[in-house]
């Protein structure tokens, strides 16, 4: 498997550093309000990655923290004059419900911020022993940027444009590359921060945002993970400084990969609430884009392009798989019998280029066109009567495998139930005694139960309306 790798800016050979287990840390939702489609591309992006390990036989650990804590939920709450808990609790939920709705599995571990700020401050204190960090007149702590060599290489920032000390210096969580200077790890209370604080041996105060990440990729998966994945807005300022905290603190290197999604863009533009384009899957549904249409439209194109969604794109998403679940469908309702055809060759050749396309830095639009392109040949043999009880197995068993990456089946209503069995066959009396009165009346009445049925060569085959 080969993934392109930020940091060297070329695609590498993936080696995990503990054989057969890939440690990942992906950077999580801040829940201060309910979170957009543009944040549940990255998430979808890594879904996949997820899945594609496990599909190869990697154990994977996976965290996905949360920020529970940081400028924009402190912000939120004061506004809305209520607790920092009482406004995130509901958007936590929010979130695990709406990543559900997409099919995205579990991660192994969400640690919330505001249940890490010992480890935050653990990590601190010892960078302000080792001269990585140090106290300014405000009482809050910093890190010094001068003070790590390697400070601007993810980014690739050109190193001479970089302030440090009291010239240079930022408290707040995001900013942008004009401004690169020393940043926050922790800070001092102040009467914008209400009721959230905590007394430490750093004093009365907050983590920043960017040390957060540090403390609980670290506590989970050790202090070298495999691969770091985020949105590219991530890379500047919140991974690289990460890794200046990171490596600050144990002097070895934070993650040897580094993987991030580009935008989603909608209608051509950034989204943003001046825009009105600022869509969450609510949004969608209103617009009759179910979850599963909008999983589609995301993971059959490649993380590493600027999605552009549109209301139409997503439809033609969805009747792309629409057709493929029509398809497994029609797998399912081959009878029982001999095999003229053998399904072999087309399997092993789709496996061939999916697999091609998956290892050569998660190309899910090659590897899902070869899922089509054996669809065709299939078509015609289904067609022709020559798939009997093996090939019918074979070609089942081959469609749940490459459902475990990208899980185009979950949410579809692929089984027949047994009420729809009982009135096709009632039907197919029915046309035996060329009854074509009852049989369109049996045809409604499926129709009522949510299922279309086509008469074929090979007789009746049903699907879901
Ligand atoms: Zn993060």
């Amino acid at each position: 498997m080969r993934f392109f790798n930020t940091m060297t800016r070329a695609k590498e050979e993936f080696t995990p550093v503990h054989d057969g287990e890939v440690r990942l840390y992906t950077c999580g939702p801040t829940v201060y309000s309910r979170i957009h489609i543009g944040n549940f591309k990255t998430f979808l992006f890594e879904d996949i990655l997820v899945r594609y390990f496990i599909y190869k036989g990697y154990k994977v650990k996976q965290v996905m923290n949360i920020t529970d804590i940081d400028d924009k939920t402190i912000r939120t709450s004061r506004q809305r004059n209520t607790p920092l808990k009482e406004v995130t609790d509901p958007y936590i939920e929010l979130f695990h419900r709406d990543r559900k709705a997409l099919h995205i599995i579990d991660a192994t571990n969400y640690p919330r911020a505001t249940e890490h700020v010992p480890q935050m401050v653990e990590i601190v204190q010892k960078l302000m022993d080792n001269g990585h960090a140090y106290r300014a007149a405000d009482n809050s702590i910093y890190y010094s940027i001068s003070s790590f060599k390697d400070y601007g290489k993810l980014a690739h920032l050109e190193i001479n444009t970089l302030q440090s000390g009291a010239s240079g210096r930022v408290a707040s969580d995001e900013y942008e590359k004009d401004s690169i200077s020393d940043f926050a790890l922790w800070k001092a209370w102040d009467e914008n921060d209400g009721e959230v604080y905590w007394e430490t041996q750093l004093g009365k105060g907050r983590p920043g945002w960017h040390i957060e990440c540090s403390a609980m990729s670290m506590e989970y998966l050790g202090e070298t993970l495999d691969i770091h994945t985020g949105g590219i807005d991530n890379i500047f300022p919140h991974h690289q400084n990460e890794i200046a905290q990171s490596e600050g603190f144990t002097g070895k290197t934070f993650s040897k990969y580094w993987m991030h999604s580009y935008h989603l863009m909608v209608d051509g533009a950034k989204m943003s609430k001046s825009l009105g384009n600022f869509y969450t899957l609510e949004d969608l549904e209103k617009k009759g884009i179910s979850p599963e249409t909008f999983r589609f439209f995301v993971v059959t194109n490649h993380y590493r392009t600027s999605l552009n969604y549109t209301d139409e794109a997503a439809r033609a998403a969805g009747k792309a798989r629409d057709s493929l679940i029509e398809f497994v469908d029609r797998v399912r309702n081959i009878p029982d019998g001999p095999d003229k055809f053998d399904v072999g060759p087309t399997i092993e050749g789709m496996f061939r280029e999916f697999e091609a396309g998956m290892d050569d830095d998660l190309n899910t639009p090659q590897a899902i066109a070869a899922v089509f392109d054996m669809t065709r040949p299939i078509n015609r043999a289904i067609d022709e009567g020559k798939i009997g009880t093996l090939g019918r197995e074979n070609l089942l068993k081959a469609i749940e495998k490459v459902n475990t990456v990208f899980a185009f089946l979950e949410g579809s209503e692929t089984t027949i139930p047994e009420e729809v069995t009982e009135l096709m066959k009632q039907r197919e009396q029915a046309r035996k005694e060329k009854n074509w009165a009852m049989s369109d009346q049996l045809r409604d009445k499926i129709l009522e139960l949510g299922f279309i049925v086509k008469d074929t060569p090979q007789g009746q085959r049903v699907t879901k309306k």
